[in-house]
């Protein structure tokens, strides 16, 4: 698909850990084009390539390092205002902001759950968009983006929810260090250790799944009924979230059945050849010691989801690994995702 011209797009929280990388994926965007980037007062008035301490390894992007970077008030000018805010504030900025008529697609849990708002992983729930014709902002909308370990499951369950039924999944997190934004963990906690413990992100696991597969029904999102518990821990890796899974499902399944549902999922970003969309969202790896943070993180441009070591399990069925990029499928990238498949659905004009 292509657009006559460029739609305008702001960054929210832009100096941040997802605001970078929200920067660089939107850089050399063919849809959408960065005139506005914001941030805290303490970074506002300088230009961004001044305020932001670039940690990425691309270049930070010329035109939009001299950019002046603006305070979150709904006086930007874009149509899309992709937000990597702190959630401390990213609640009622980024109402504001949708109050204001801006399309806001946020990676930030505030409105994740509430019931107007699609929790949008566009291979999966692309319908639940609908229900932001129930929202009061008028010509604005929130659009939100899961929690950065609820991508990787998700994507990983969805083929076996739909070919084998699920009753059950345990899930156990290794979570990288860019996912607590920057400069996130002190060094001297997290070298040689592993901490056992991320604030609030166990219940954004398990629950947060049970709204993305649930069915889109006249003006209402029903949560899928499916029970899943989550033990999540910050382990020593930069990008890239592994997770141990175990589940039950609800049929029987031979091990080759699982992984031909998994090679061959495709979704309507794939359909429809959206520009960020991976041209398979997930890749099984035969290798047994696959799929690993550093080697893998980047496959399909960080938007594919790894799974490997998929074996019987002695107390559910199966157990398997999985790996997704925190920071671009996660984050950044998945929430230009979601803004391509609402202009495709016509939902941005
Ligand atoms: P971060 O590195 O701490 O960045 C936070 C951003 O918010 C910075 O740009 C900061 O600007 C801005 N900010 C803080 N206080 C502000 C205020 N009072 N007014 C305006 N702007 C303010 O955090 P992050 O890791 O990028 O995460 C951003 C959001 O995405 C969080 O809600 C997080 O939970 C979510 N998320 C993160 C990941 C991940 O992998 N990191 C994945 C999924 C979702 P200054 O630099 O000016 O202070």
């Amino acid at each position: 698909m292509l657009l006559e011209k460029k739609i305008p797009v702001g960054v929210l929280g832009a100096t941040g850990s997802v605001g970078q990388k929200f920067v660089a994926l939107l850089a050399n965007h063919p849809w959408f084009e960065v005139k506005e980037v914001a941030a805290s007062e303490r970074s506002a008035g300088k230009k961004y390539k001044d305020a932001v301490n670039w940690i990425l390894t691309t270049p930070l992007p010329h035109e939009i390092g001299n950019l002046i970077v603006k305070e979150c008030e709904p006086d930007l000018d874009c149509r899309i205002a992709f937000s990597g805010l702190d959630s401390g504030i990213a609640g009622e900025a980024e109402e504001k902001f949708a109050k204001a008529g801006y399309v806001v697609v946020s990676n930030s849990k505030n409105h994740r759950m509430d019931k107007d708002v699609p929790l949008l992983v566009p291979e999966i729930n692309h319908d639940h968009l609908e229900i932001i014709k129930t929202q009061k902002f008028g010509n604005g909308c929130i659009v939100t983006n899961p929690n950065c370990s609820t991508i990787g499951l998700v994507l990983a369950l969805k083929p076996l929810y739909d070919n084998f039924g699920i009753e059950t999944v345990n899930v156990v997190t290794l979570q990288a260090l860019s996912g607590a934004g920057y400069p996130g963990v002190s060094s001297l906690d997290v070298i040689d250790n592993v901490i056992p413990f991320i604030s609030g992100e166990e219940a954004k696991v398990e629950s947060e799944p049970l709204k993305i597969l649930g069915k889109y029904n006249s003006g209402k999102i029903e949560n899928t009924k499916l029970k899943i518990s989550a033990q999540c821990n910050r382990v020593s890796v930069i990008d890239g979230h592994l997770e141990c899974v175990q589940v039950k499902l609800k049929k029987n399944a031979a091990p080759e059945q699982i992984i031909e549902t998994w090679r061959n999922f495709k979704g309507e970003p794939q359909k429809k050849n959206l520009p960020t969309a991976p041209v398979n969202p997930i890749h099984y790896f035969d290798e047994e010691k696959y799929p690993q943070p550093k080697i893998h993180r980047d496959i399909d441009k960080g938007m594919a989801v790894s799974i490997g070591r998929l074996r019987k399990d002695t107390l559910l069925d199966y157990k398997f690994v999985i790996l997704s990029h925190n920071t671009v499928r996660g984050a950044a990238g998945g929430a230009i995702l979601c803004a391509e498949m609402m202009v495709a659905d016509g939902y941005i004009k």
